[in-house]
């Protein structure tokens, strides 16, 4: 039996298979072909759920989507060159997210090299603009190592995709099976706590606050901060703000939620904790006028680089968010303290919220046809369980959709994100719908999309159909980008950001078997909603028809208005 053994062979793509499967790698997303194709097979035969999916960017995007989602990459499997280059997107994508990924590129063979190979291409150097590391493993021996060492690069530290390169002459390729040895599961990630003396002085930079704000960012959501963050919401009666991704960390509903009133937390807090956001774009880069000039900013993060982007921090604590908040907890349970519920700042906040509830509530309340955005919203968010996943993306249809959907868990909402990337719809609806069906079954997927965000992975509708996952797609249709013209004025000139008025995107799910509805009013988004909800067999996609020129309402600062926020 054992001399019997030793003379097995196994070829690349199984030692691949298995050194994925040995690290634990759940899920592998991807388009086969030249010289990938055994890898699936081989990847699939070992438990590892294989998505086909028909571009290797929603694909890229799916597989990033089941890292932030599990904390376990996803694999982004794909094709030479081109299938490589289309990847790069969703690279991108995830290296801006901090979002931990595993791509693994098939190559021309070694021996071609330079000479002109079928879709030859450098892609380990291609890759490393849009990762934590690029390599090509020597032999087929080192696999398993080369597949450790990405797997722990993609989690530790701040989270970001690898790439693997494979040459094709390795897939086919047997070696004998004891020469191959598989690198034992990576350990988790290892948590690092703040410095005492930093934390004490955060304690009491927060203690001192007149006007506080905590910011939850997708950093917490991705640390699984949210039992330590509840706790310290609500022991020290702090008033906080959701990213867009940070929305469910604590839910949106929570009465210490100032999401109503953002522009006016941001613009007049004093000292604001800022829990694995950056001060990027998104929070218009802790800089006056949205902020003022004098505020204190307590940061907490994980990459120590960082630390002191755009504004000189009060404090800063690096480290895993979920120790660090628990390092504070501490603090306020030695020493009670809570921030009084009565104070000025407060009730600034309360009018605000109040005056801009009632607004938002106004604009979706008029009767007349076309619908905006708000009267759509407000009825889908009313019909939406509290455990769905939100996905969405567009212009108009994320910024007003994110005010009015709510979300009540953490993790449960996708979108554009740091990059504000078009396309990533459908991929990462597919990757929640694909975990929800694991760990969840009945657990739905909303996505919310633009007619102009749809059409970038729009053929991915296939894919949800072929695997019959029952993501319920809303197109919120205006004809075009930003904002359209009806069929009349659209006519002669068909302006740039114009798309043909009246497309029936709902026919792109009929087309595979899923339901399709076009709603025009209010009763009708209703009831295709409630079947859709109803029918948990079958996807389905209602296609919206909204006001081409319907807007968001105005807003207190006019530039940045293009926003994600
Ligand atoms: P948002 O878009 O919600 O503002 P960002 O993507 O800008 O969030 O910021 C997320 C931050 O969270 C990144 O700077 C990243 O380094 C950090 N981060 C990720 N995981 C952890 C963790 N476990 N502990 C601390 N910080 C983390
Ligand atoms: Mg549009």
């Amino acid at each position: 039996e054992s001399s019997d053994r030793s003379e097995k062979q196994v070829s690349g793509a199984e030692v691949i298979a298995q050194a994925l499967k040995t690290q634990d790698v759940a899920y592998m997303f991807g388009i086969v072909g030249i010289p990938v194709t055994e890898i699936a097979v081989a990847a699939q035969k070992l438990g590892i759920t294989y998505v086909g999916m028909r571009n290797e960017q929603a694909a890229c995007y799916a597989a990033s989507a089941i890292g932030y989602l599990t904390g376990r990459p996803g694999v982004c499997l794909v094709v030479s060159g081109p299938g490589l280059i289309h990847a790069l997107g969703g690279m991108a994508n995830a290296n801006m997210n901090c979002w931990p990924l595993i791509v693994i590129g098939g190559s021309s063979e070694r021996r071609q090299e330079t000479m002109g190979a079928f879709q030859e291409f450098p892609q380990v150097e291609a890759c490393r603009l849009y990762s934590k590391f690029s390599a090509r493993p020597s032999s087929i021996e080192c696999i398993p190592s080369i597949i450790e060492k990405a797997v722990r690069s993609s989690i530790y530290g701040r989270p970001g995709p690898c790439y693997v390169d494979i040459p094709a002459d390795f897939v086919n390729f047997q070696v004998n099976v004891n020469s191959v040895k598989y690198v034992e599961c990576c350990m988790p990630p290892p948590v690092s706590m703040a410095e005492t003396s930093a934390v004490y002085m955060a304690a009491s930079v927060i203690r001192n606050a007149r006007q506080p704000l905590l910011i939850i960012g997708k950093g917490a959501a991705y640390a699984h901060a949210e039992e330590a963050l509840r706790k310290l919401v609500e022991q020290c009666k702090l008033p906080f703000l959701p990213t867009p991704m940070g929305k469910g960390v604590i839910p949106d509903n929570h009465p210490n939620c100032v999401a109503a009133a953002r522009s006016r937390a941001l613009q007049f807090a004093d000292v604001i904790v800022l829990f694995g956001a950056r001060l990027n774009w998104i929070l218009h880069f802790g800089l006056p006028p949205r902020y003022q000039p004098d505020v204190k900013f307590i940061q907490v993060d994980i990459c120590a680089e960082e630390l002191g982007n755009n504004v000189k921090p009060a404090v800063t604590l690096l480290g895993d968010i979920n120790a660090i908040t628990k390092q504070l907890l501490e603090q306020f349970d030695k020493t009670p303290w809570q921030y009084p519920p009565e104070s000025s700042w407060w009730q600034t906040l309360r009018e605000k919220m109040k005056i801009n509830e009632a607004a938002s509530k106004e604009l979706a309340s008029p009767k007349s046809l076309p619908m905006n955005y708000y009267t759509v919203f407000y009825h889908v968010q009313e019909q939406l369980s509290r455990d769905c996943f939100v996905v969405s993306e567009g212009a108009n249809t994320m910024d007003i959709g994110r005010t009015v959907i709510q979300n009540y868990l953490p993790r449960h909402r996708l979108d554009a994100g740091t990059f504000g990337t078009m396309g990533v719809g459908l991929g990462f609806a597919i990757a929640a719908a694909i975990v929800a069906k694991d760990r969840n079954p009945g657990q739905r997927v909303i996505c919310v999309e633009g007619d102009s965000a749809f059409g970038f992975s729009g053929m991915e509708v296939e894919t949800v159909c072929r695997y019959n996952l029952p993501i319920i797609i809303l197109v919120v249709n205006n004809n075009g980008i930003y904002q359209g013209f009806d069929a009349d004025s659209w006519k002669e000139m068909a302006p740039p950001f114009c798309l043909l008025p009246n497309s029936h995107y709902e026919q792109v799910m009929t087309a595979f078997g899923g339901k399709g509805y076009f709603v025009q009013t209010p009763e009708e988004l209703q009831k295709s909603l409630k079947q859709s909800l109803a029918d948990t067999t079958k996807p389905s996609l209602i296609n919206i028809m909204i006001e081409p020129q319907s807007a968001r309402k105005t807003q207190d600062f006019h530039w940045l208005t293009r926003s994600n926020i």
